[in-house]
């Protein structure tokens, strides 16, 4: 578990990555959270296409099985957050209502919106559209955080001592946070102005969790970001003759 609070056990079942491909399209590693509290079982965003094996395990690894969760909650409708939605086939589907109109809107072919998984949301029989400060689970609430996407938004979980802010691609890594500028924006002034909101949240109470959507949960010391844990993202290639011929690349930061 990664932490407790407000009731919550959390767990992150994926962890973000901060990184692109070379020749390979996005890498879309984005993060994906496990809520378990006042009777509910909840995942933040489902990661993206390929996932689903991973993310099968992870959950099995916490004694949760994808029809025991209640509640999927969605921080916006890109491929890398939304696509393995039809895995919770008992899940209450909780999105931002800007941003389903906003995703609806996309014409067929969008680079990043996949068309028919955002499509059947719309009709699902338990999709409940939410707007700003409104309440998506007990103790947490969900903010407008637009800037990568129109509709897009953060969910804090109060504590009673600390916060956890889950922001996902409102800043999607640290060097977003810490410059308040982004490289996926279609406003970067409304983007600075997104992260100058989680700033104000962030620095509300001494030791809250900020968890972006592409790197490690943080928190402030001397108010500068520092991660929590490490990276442990890699590719396993197969260059050799044989299957077993496996060669580890370790994507940590430069000198981990
Ligand atoms: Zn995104």
């Amino acid at each position: 578990m990664f932490m407790q609070l407000g009731g919550y056990e959390v767990d992150i079942l994926v962890g973000g990555y901060p990184g692109k491909s070379l020749r390979h399209g996005g890498l879309g590693w984005s993060t994906v959270a496990l809520l378990r509290g006042h009777g509910r079982v909840a995942v933040l965003d489902t990661g993206s296409f390929g996932l689903r094996r991973y993310l099968l395990q992870a959950l099995r690894d916490r004694g949760v099985e994808p029809g025991d969760v209640t509640d999927l909650v969605l921080s916006h409708l890109h491929y890398d957050h939304v696509v393995n939605w039809p895995m919770f086939s008992a899940a209450r589907i909780t999105v931002g209502e800007a941003e389903l109109r906003w995703a609806l809107d996309r014409p067929i072919g969008d680079p990043l919106v996949p068309e028919f998984y955002v499509r059947p949301l719309a009709d699902h029989p338990r999709l409940t559209t939410v707007g700003e400060a409104q309440e998506v689970l007990p103790g947490i609430t969900a903010h407008l955080a637009p800037g990568h996407t129109p509709g897009h938004l953060m969910f804090l979980l109060a504590g009673a001592e600390r916060d956890l802010l889950l922001v996902q691609d409102a800043a999607k890594y640290r060097a977003e946070l810490v410059s308040g500028r982004a490289d996926m924006t279609y406003d970067p002034a409304v983007t600075a102005a997104t992260i100058r909101r989680i700033w104000e949240f962030w620095r509300r109470k001494p030791g809250t969790v900020v968890l972006p959507g592409h790197d490690l949960p943080m928190v402030l010391e001397a108010d500068r970001p520092v991660r929590m844990g490490r990276q442990e993202a890699g590719i396993i290639a197969l260059f050799g003759e044989d299957v077993a011929d496996r060669t580890l690349f370790g994507l940590g930061p430069a000198g981990a």
